[in-house]
């Protein structure tokens, strides 16, 4: 069951990430998530973290901190480096932003609040990467480091391979970052 809902979860976000759609909804629902999980927790969504979240979410592919830093450069003057890392570690603290290690890139968690282990679907091709959610991943990477006596630090798997639309031919190219709406 768990599962299922996971795979239709990850159907419908590789959807979003290949068809046109009021992507300002996503990134509206972002921030008021993010302005809600903040308002609980007492931590502050300042305006640089804000905007930071918002240019994470320009599409629904990883970001890198340098494509991010040039985004805030545009819109006027250019912030130091580690304002944005700065920022960047915040929303990862609270959840509202992964990190891929393998792309050293971010990504917003459609689903923030409560800790969760994830794993990601990352397209080779057009570098789409969607989180699924499946219980089952988180339990049995537990039992394994449990046997070794290993304590688990970062329990995010990121996982490889070719999107649907990639698999048939019809994913666009464009580099990780790009929004696929914007065009
Ligand atoms: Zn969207
Ligand atoms: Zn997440
Ligand atoms: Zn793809």
């Amino acid at each position: 069951m768990d599962r299922a809902r996971s795979g239709s979860d990850a159907g419908r976000a590789f959807a979003l990430a290949a068809e046109p759609h009021d992507h300002a909804a996503c990134v509206d629902d972002a921030v008021a998530r993010a302005e809600a999980i903040c308002g609980e927790r007492g931590a502050r969504l300042t305006p640089m973290r804000r905007r930071v979240l918002e240019l994470v979410w320009t599409g629904h592919r990883p970001r890198g901190a340098y494509d991010i830093l040039e985004d805030l450069a545009t819109g006027g003057k250019k912030p130091a480096p580690l304002t944005v890392y700065r920022a960047l570690d915040f929303l990862v603290e609270h959840g509202l932003v992964h990190r891929l290690e393998s792309l050293n890139a971010f990504i917003g968690c459609p689903h923030p609040g409560g800790g969760h282990a994830s794993q990601f679907l990352v397209c080779e091709r057009c570098g789409t990467a969607t989180e699924v959610n499946d219980p089952g991943v988180a339990a049995a990477i537990a039992r394994s480091a449990e046997a070794l006596g290993f304590e688990v630090g970062r329990p995010i798997v990121e996982v490889s391979g070719l999107c649907p639309k990639c698999r048939d031919g019809k994913g666009s190219t464009p580099g990780p970052g790009l929004d696929p709406t914007a065009a």
